[in-house]
């Protein structure tokens, strides 16, 4: 699992109504000492300011400040190199997974067709 990753999800725990429950701290913790100090320290800055530390990014705009990424980021991000940060809001950037496009109504299931095995026919020809 990626640092960033690391770090959405202890955004999640720290900042969810799950933050308080029995349990979450010690994930907490853990998640804590997984995440570089820097990183760590940056996302706490953030964070005391009531401020996310983690953007998700969708087709390539920072979910965060809804700013576009500047190209370069974006690829950056994409190439999976480094930690990348929104220039706008410096925010963490984590790309989003891609989700399929949803499905209204999943089509009704049709019984599988059975298929007779014939035999086979004996050829006039022969
Ligand atoms: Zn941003």
């Amino acid at each position: 699992m990626k640092v960033i990753e690391r770090l959405l999800e202890l955004q999640e725990l720290e900042m969810g109504p799950k933050a308080e429950a029995p349990g979450s701290r010690s994930i907490i913790d853990a998640l804590r000492k997984e995440v570089p100090e820097p990183i760590l320290a940056h996302y706490d800055r953030l964070r005391a300011r009531g401020k996310k530390g983690v953007a998700l990014v969708r087709h390539g705009v920072c979910s965060g400040c809804q700013m576009r990424l500047a190209t370069g980021v974006h690829a950056a991000l994409l190439r999976d190199e480094d930690i990348a940060m929104c220039d706008n809001c410096a925010r963490y950037l984590l790309v989003a997974p891609e989700l399929p496009p949803p499905t209204p109504e999943p089509p009704p299931k049709k019984a599988p067709v059975r298929r007779r095995r014939r035999k086979a026919a004996p050829d006039p020809s022969a």
